[in-house]
């Protein structure tokens, strides 16, 4: 991979390690220049002091400059310096490195002159009468340095380059390490994505530890499980839909081919039947329709406050000609009006009707057919219960789901595609609420809905 992340990670990190290293390599030499000047600067003062205090003791003694200019000779030649004295008229009666560069011309004459440094000037002082001047010139820094001082800088220069270059060795060996732990769990990621990207649900990104490429391990986890029961659904979903519209279809064509070939009559009651099943099929695919609708219905959602006594009065009454001509009583508990609940009018509509619709297909002659109004906290709760055939508490689970019907040659002959209930739920979801279910087989069953509580507009 060109410029693959191990690889610049491990160069950012060597050039911060060895920028960091010339950095303090820097800071060192520096640091070890100014503090040996200071050092040798007061060597140097304190070598001056020593010189000066021989030359006033020797001028002293024999008060002529005989004794003072073959001293001056030799303390110049063993300290490195030029040391010149004038008398207080300013005449040179001294100069210390006449006597060490005699004959000494051209080239080598030159480089002494290069190597003067700082002069320093002090009055020849005896008994306390100026009696003349003194110049002390250091020539040539090496001069300066004492062969100890030298040793100790070449000491720590050497341990400073030999660190450094560890340093840097360590750097780059740690940095290749990281990245290539960093990028082997990426490619761990990398792969788990790619073999999702081909369909295997299955495929885990296994990522040890337990920082941030952990988390996204964990987090791509649960999205390829989601991802899988998503297939899983969308392959049921095409198979049931499938197998929803092949029932009708296929009844329909067996009599069209009974027409055809003389085998049956087509007389009212067997086009009557086929009219019955096209009839089917179009309730399927409306369902369907309605399904999809719901499905996608969040995004144009308008949710407001709904006084719901009001509505659901309303609603439940359409349907009471259809119950009484089946003989079903109709029994309406709802608190006074003024109790407002978060819902989208058209969506509850559909709520409402489908349950009462249920009520009404699986209760039989007799039955009475109960809606209910409660709050609890801070909920609105509408239940319809039916004194019906009832549900086995196995099925409850299932009953929400697309095209589970709990007994499909009785549902079938009722009409019904098991598409209902998952209406319900999903409008139920879209409008912020939740549904629930109790049964018993042969008391009867009861549908709740709930709502946010909410003020009025
Ligand atoms: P359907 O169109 O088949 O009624 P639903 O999704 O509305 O589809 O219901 C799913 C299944 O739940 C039904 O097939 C039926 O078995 C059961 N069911 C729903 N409502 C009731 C009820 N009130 N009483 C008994 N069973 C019910």
């Amino acid at each position: 991979m060109k410029n693959s992340l191990s690889k610049r990670f491990t160069i950012a990190m060597v050039s911060l390690a060895v920028g960091g290293i010339l950095f303090s390599a820097i800071l060192i030499q520096l640091a070890l220049g100014w503090n040996f000047e200071r050092y040798l600067g007061n060597v140097q003062e304190e070598q001056n002091r020593l010189i000066m205090d021989t030359l006033v003791e020797l001028y002293s003694e024999s008060t002529s400059w005989q004794a003072v200019r073959l001293s001056t000779m030799h303390v110049g030649s063993t300290t490195g310096a030029q040391i010149r004295v004038f008398d207080t008229s300013g005449r040179l009666v001294a100069d210390s490195l006449s006597g060490m560069m005699q004959g000494m011309q051209g080239r080598r004459w030159e480089r002494v002159q290069e190597a003067r440094s700082q002069t320093y000037t002090y009055a020849l002082t005896v008994t306390g009468i100026k009696v003349g001047t003194v110049e002390i010139t250091y020539l040539g820094q090496q001069g300066l340095w004492t062969a100890e001082a030298l040793v100790f800088r070449r000491t720590v220069q050497q341990s400073a380059f030999i660190t450094g270059l560890i340093a840097i060795v360590v750097a780059i060996l740690v940095a290749s390490m990281l990245a290539r732990r960093l990028t082997g769990r990426l490619h761990i990621l990398t792969a788990a994505a790619e073999k999702w990207g081909r369909g295997t649900f299955a495929a885990r990104a296994n990522v040890d530890g337990n920082d941030e490429l952990a988390v996204l391990g964990e987090t791509m986890n649960r999205m390829a499980l989601s991802l899988a029961e998503q297939s899983d659904l969308r392959r049921k979903l095409t198979g049931d839909i499938s197998h929803e519209l092949r029932t009708p279809l296929t009844t329909i064509q067996s009599y069209l081919e009974a027409f055809q070939d003389g085998v049956l009559p087509a007389n009212t009651d067997n086009v009557h039947s086929v009219l019955e099943e096209s009839h089917r099929l179009g309730q399927l695919v409306n369902d369907l329709q309605e399904l999809t609708n719901a499905e996608f219905h969040g995004r144009n959602v308008s949710l407001q406050p709904l006084d719901l006594a009001n509505f659901i009065t309303a609603e439940v009454e359409r349907t009471r000609p259809l119950l009484q001509q089946k003989g079903i009583a109709l029994q309406l508990e709802l608190p006074p009006t003024g109790i407002y609940g978060l819902a989208d009018k058209a969506l509850l509509a559909r709520v409402v009707s489908n349950l009462l619709m249920n009520a009404y297909k699986y209760t039989s002659q007799g039955g009475i057919i109960t809606v209910r109004m409660f709050t609890r906290g801070e909920e609105v709760g509408v239940c319809v219960a039916d004194t019906g055939i009832g549900i086995a508490t196995e099925h409850l689970p299932y009953l929400f789901e697309r095209f589970y019907r709990v007994d499909p040659s009785r549902t079938r002959a009722t009409g019904g595609s098991g598409i209902g209930l998952a209406i319900v739920k999903e409008l139920m979801e879209t409008m912020g609420g939740r549904v629930e279910v109790a049964s018993e087989p042969g008391q009867g069953s009861r549908f709740c809905f709930y709502l946010a509580l909410t003020e009025s507009k």
